[in-house]
Order: structure tokens, then C-alpha cells, then sequence
């Protein structure tokens, strides 16, 4: 495997029991495969309920194929405990969701500042990152709000200040702007297009818009249950 390689999975199946009593199988993902590069950006697009949101929770190790396998790294994460999954999770990768999912009894610095403090950072050292993460995405001035004061394009902005507290290798997000308007959701792709060129940092997006999707170096067609990718 190449070193460049920062995450990729392999032969990945799923599927879900249908829910309506027919006892059909639903079957989402079907031997799939992909390989994300260091530095890369790749978009992934596809009509609702073709599989997306499982791909990325398969991908970040929030939810189990139920074959195939997927390496972070040189890590087999299939191998880890529940626990070693998850703190390996908070220093590896960071995830954007379309709806913030930021705890809604802390404020925006404590919601950033939080993967830091769980991994063992001091107090002092998180908050000062946080804020000047928070500084980098223009939400300084809202660092004692909590959530809910903060408009949908803020709170977005929150979201990816605390994926990157940890300077994770890469970032899943899922529809991060499905949920804004045209002004936050140009605001929201600059800042993450701006990562991988100060960071390297590698990204996967899911996404409606062909017109991100085209700014990607990979845009993959997710149908069938499996990609079907071009690089532009
Ligand atoms: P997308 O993100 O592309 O809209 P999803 O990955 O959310 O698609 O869902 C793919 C399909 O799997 C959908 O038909 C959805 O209803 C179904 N599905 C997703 N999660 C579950 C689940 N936990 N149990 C049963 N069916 C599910
Ligand atoms: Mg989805």
C-alpha cells in the first residue's frame, strides 16, 4: 500500500433489514471500494438514500461493515476495542455533520476546546487553541455563546473549528452545508478548500452541489452500492 494512503476501505458491504415487515434486505453498499490521499479532496454525490451517510459512518468508524475492511492508515480499525476505535477516532479524524450536533449545554470555546481536553490537553492549552480556531473562522467574538445563540452558518463554522482541534489527517463531512444559505455555504467550502492548501489536510464531503463536487480532485458517483469515481 502506498504510504500516501490515509485512509481507504476495501470490499465494503452493508446492508439494513427493511423496517416495513417484507423482510427484504436492503442492501446499501455492495463490495466497495476507495482510497483517499494525503492532501486529497474527494466529493461524494448521489441521490437520497443511495448510501451516503453510511459510507461515512463506515469511513470514520462510527458504525461496522458487515464485510470488508477499512484502514486508517497503516490500521486495520476493525482490529480496535470500542474504546481504542474511539480515541484513536478523536486524534485521527474530525467530522462536519448538516446539522452541528454541538452540545447544546456548552458553550461554542467549550464545544471546540472539548476533543482536546478528552485526549488529555490542560484546560489552559485547549482553550487557547480553540479560541484561536475559533478566531480563524471568524466566530471569536461568539466563543461564550451557546449554540443555540449562534445563527446555522455559525454554528457550521463551530463544527469544523472542533473538527480540526485536533489536528486530524482528515475530515468526513457530511452535507456541512446542506442545511445554509448560498453566502455561509461559499464561506463554509472556502474555509475547508483553504485547509488542504495551509494543512495538507485530506477531506471527504458529501455533497448535492455538482459545483463543489467540481472543485474536488475526486468527485464519486455512489449508485448501486458502489462508487463509480472520476478525478477532474
Ligand atoms: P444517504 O445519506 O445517501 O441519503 P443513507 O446512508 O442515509 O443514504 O441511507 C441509505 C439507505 O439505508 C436508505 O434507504 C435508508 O433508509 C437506509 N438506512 C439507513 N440507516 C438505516 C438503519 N439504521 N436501519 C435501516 N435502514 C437504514
Ligand atoms: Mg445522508
Amino acid at each position: 500500500m502506498s504510504t500516501d494512503v490515509i485512509l481507504s476501505a476495501k470490499r465494503i458491504s452493508k446492508s439494513y433489514t427493511s423496517t416495513s415487515g417484507d423482510k427484504k434486505n436492503l442492501q446499501v453498499l455492495q463490495n466497495l471500494d476507495v482510497s483517499i490521499e494525503k492532501g486529497s479532496i474527494h466529493a461524494v454525490v448521489g441521490s437520497s438514500g443511495s448510501g451516503k451517510s453510511t459510507l461515512l459512518h463506515i469511513l470514520g468508524g462510527l458504525d461496522r461493515p458487515d464485510q470488508g475492511s477499512v484502514h486508517w492508515g497503516d490500521q486495520l480499525i476493525g482490529d480496535l476495542s470500542s474504546n481504542q476505535l474511539a480515541e484513536k477516532r478523536n486524534e485521527f479524524l474530525g467530522f462536519v455533520f448538516q446539522f452541528h450536533h454541538l452540545l447544546p449545554e456548552f458553550s461554542a470555546l467549550e464545544n471546540v476546546a472539548m476533543p482536546a481536553l478528552i485526549k488529555g490537553m490542560s484546560l489552559e492549552d485547549a482553550q487557547e487553541r480553540a479560541l484561536h480556531l475559533l478566531d480563524q473562522f471568524g466566530v471569536a467574538e461568539r466563543s461564550e455563546h451557546k449554540p443555540t445563540q449562534l445563527s446555522g452558518g455559525e454554528q457550521q463554522r463551530v463544527s469544523m473549528a472542533r473538527a480540526l482541534m485536533n489536528k486530524p489527517q482528515i475530515i468526513l463531512a457530511d452535507e456541512p452545508t446542506g442545511n445554509l444559505d448560498d453566502k455561509n455555504t461559499n464561506l463554509i467550502l472556502d474555509l475547508l478548500f483553504d485547509l488542504r492548501e495551509k494543512e495538507n489536510i485530506s477531506i471527504l464531503l458529501i455533497t448535492h452541489e455538482m459545483n463543489i463536487a467540481s472543485r474536488s480532485d475526486v468527485v464519486h458517483e455512489l449508485k448501486n452500492g458502489i462508487l463509480v469515481s472520476q478525478k477532474s
